[in-house]
C-alpha cells in the first residue's frame, strides 16, 4: 500500500485521493435488493435499470385549453365562423369523429378526438356567449400550423426505453417518472447497515448533568444526521468509554452485524486512543492517517465481513473526514455511483497561509456579488474543534497539497455543502 505513488507528502501521509480510491478498490457493493412503495423509494438505490412500458403521452393530446379544429377549414381571408360541435375533457374523450367545418371543445390533457389537426387557443378565439360557435380572425388562424398545440403520444417517453439505471439514488423526479409509468413498487437496494459509536470518557450525552472536564457529545449528531440523507440504516451504538473492555466487544459484535462500523475518536497517538488498536486486534486495518486537514488520523480497516471506518475526534474533523473520505465509500457499498464533490471557482476575499503538503478544507460561506463573481469567506478561526465554524458554513474551500497560501483575490476551490449531500 505504501508506495511512493501514493504518498507524494512530505511525511509519508498518504494523499486522500490515494487512499480513497485504494479503499473503493478493495470494497464489494452489497447486492441484495428489495421491492418497496413508490413513496418509500426517495434516496433509495436503484436495483436495476427501469425501461418504459408505455408510451407517454399514451395518445396525442391537447397541450392547451381551446378548441379542437380542421386547419384546412381555416380561411385566411375573412373570419371563420365554427360551430362547436360538442367537447373533450381530460379523462372525458370526444366519441367519434369531429364533423368538418366544426370544432371541439378541448381541454389540456384530453385526448385529441378523431378528425382535427391543430388546436387553437381559447384566447384566440370569439366564443358565442351561448357556446354555440367560434369566430376565428385570418391572422390568428395564418399563424396556426398543423399538429399546433398537439402533445404526440410518445413524444416524452416511448414504451421500450430506458428511463432510470441501476445505481441511481432515486430523487423524487425519478420516482415521478416510475409511477407517470404505472409501477407501484420499485426494486432497490437494501438499506446499507451501519453501526455508529463515539469514544471518549469526557462525553456526556445532552441532557445530562456536566461533571467537571466533561463535555457534551456531539459527533454521532453529526454523523448519524449525514448518514440518514444518504439512505443508510443507522444503529446507534451511543458513547463508548475508552477502556479496551468496553470497545472490543462493542466492535466485536456490531461488526457480525453491519456492513459498516464508523467510530469517532480514539484513533489519534494519545494514550486513551484505543480504537485504532482493537480494529488491529479484531481484524486488521488497510491503513491509518492521511495527508489531510483537518482529518488526519482517520483509519480504514476490516473486521469480518465489516468495513471500519475510525474518523477522529475532532468535530469539524469527523464531518469533513465524513464528508471526503467515507461518504464516497459508503456510496460505492450501497450500490450507487461514488460521485465526486463538486467544485465552483470564487476568489477568496481573505489571506491564508499554510504549510504544503497536506490538502485542507476551511470552513466558507460563498457570496454571489453581482460585480465581482462568485466571492468566498472563511471563518475567522480555523481550530478543528470549532463546530460552530460548521453551522455557519455553506460549503468548504479546497486547498490542493501544494498550495502555499491563498491572497485575497486569488481563485480557489469552494466545495458547496449541497453537492456534499448536506442542504
Ligand atoms: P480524540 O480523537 O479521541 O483524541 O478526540 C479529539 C478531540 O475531539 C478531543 O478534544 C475530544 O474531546 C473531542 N471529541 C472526541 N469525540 C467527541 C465527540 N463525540 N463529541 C465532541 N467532541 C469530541
Ligand atoms: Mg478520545
Amino acid at each position: 500500500m505504501r508506495h511512493a505513488d501514493c504518498c507524494d507528502t512530505a511525511d509519508h501521509l498518504l494523499t486522500l485521493s490515494a487512499a480513497v480510491t485504494a479503499a473503493l478498490h478493495t470494497i464489494q457493493p452489497i447486492c441484495e435488493t428489495e421491492s418497496v412503495p413508490l413513496f418509500d423509494a426517495y434516496g433509495r438505490v436503484l436495483a436495476a435499470d427501469v425501461a418504459a412500458r408505455l408510451d407517454a403521452p399514451p395518445g396525442d393530446n391537447s397541450a392547451m385549453d381551446g378548441f379542437a379544429v380542421y386547419l384546412a377549414d381555416l380561411s385566411l381571408e375573412i373570419p371563420t365562423r365554427l360551430p362547436i360541435a360538442g367537447q373533450a375533457l381530460a379523462g372525458h374523450p370526444y366519441t367519434g369523429l369531429v364533423p368538418r367545418g366544426t370544432a371541439a371543445r378541448i381541454t389540456t390533457g384530453a385526448l385529441i378526438p378523431d378528425g382535427p389537426d391543430a388546436v387553437i387557443m381559447q384566447e384566440q378565439c370569439r366564443i358565442d356567449p351561448d357556446e354555440a360557435w367560434i369566430d376565428i380572425e385570418p391572422h390568428i388562424a395564418a399563424r396556426l400550423k398543423l399538429g399546433e398545440n398537439i402533445r404526440q403520444r410518445g413524444e416524452d417517453v416511448q414504451a421500450g426505453t430506458r428511463l432510470l439505471l441501476k445505481g441511481l439514488r432515486l430523487r423524487p423526479q425519478d420516482v415521478a417518472l416510475a409511477a407517470g409509468q404505472g409501477m407501484a413498487t420499485m426494486a432497490v437496494i437494501r438499506r446499507l447497515r451501519v453501526a455508529v459509536a463515539s469514544t471518549g470518557d469526557e462525553l456526556h450525552e445532552p441532557g445530562e448533568p456536566l461533571p467537571p472536564g466533561a463535555i457534551y457529545e456531539s459527533n454521532r449528531y453529526t454523523l448519524i444526521g449525514l448518514l440518514q440523507r444518504l439512505g443508510c440504516a443507522v444503529t446507534d451504538l451511543g458513547i463508548l468509554r475508552d477502556d479496551r473492555a468496553v470497545i472490543l466487544p462493542a466492535l466485536r459484535e456490531a461488526a457480525a452485524t453491519h456492513d459498516v462500523l464508523l467510530t469517532s475518536g480514539g484513533v489519534s497517538v494519545g494514550t486513551a486512543d484505543l480504537v485504532k488498536d482493537v480494529i488491529a486486534e479484531l481484524g486488521h486495518i488497510e491503513f491509518w492517517q492521511l495527508a489531510v486537514k483537518p482529518g488526519k488520523p482517520v483509519t480504514f480497516g476490516r473486521i469480518g465481513n465489516c468495513q471500519v471506518l475510525g474518523l477522529p475526534g475532532n468535530p469539524v474533523s469527523v464531518m469533513v473526514s465524513f464528508l471526503m473520505f467515507a461518504r464516497p465509500l459508503l456510496l460505492k457499498l450501497m450500490g450507487a455511483e461514488p460521485m465526486e464533490p463538486v467544485r465552483l471557482q470564487a476568489a477568496a476575499n481573505f489571506a491564508f497561509r499554510r504549510k504544503t503538503g497536506r490538502r485542507e478544507w476551511l470552513r466558507a460561506r460563498l457570496q454571489l456579488a453581482p460585480e465581482r463573481g462568485p466571492v468566498v469567506d472563511i471563518y475567522p478561526t480555523n481550530s478543528s474543534g470549532a463546530l460552530s465554524s460548521l453551522s455557519w458554513a455553506d460549503g468548504l474551500v479546497e486547498l490542493p497539497e501544494d498550495c502555499a497560501g491563498v491572497a485575497p483575490g486569488d481563485a480557489v476551490d469552494y466545495l458547496p455543502f449541497s453537492g456534499l449531500g448536506v442542504d
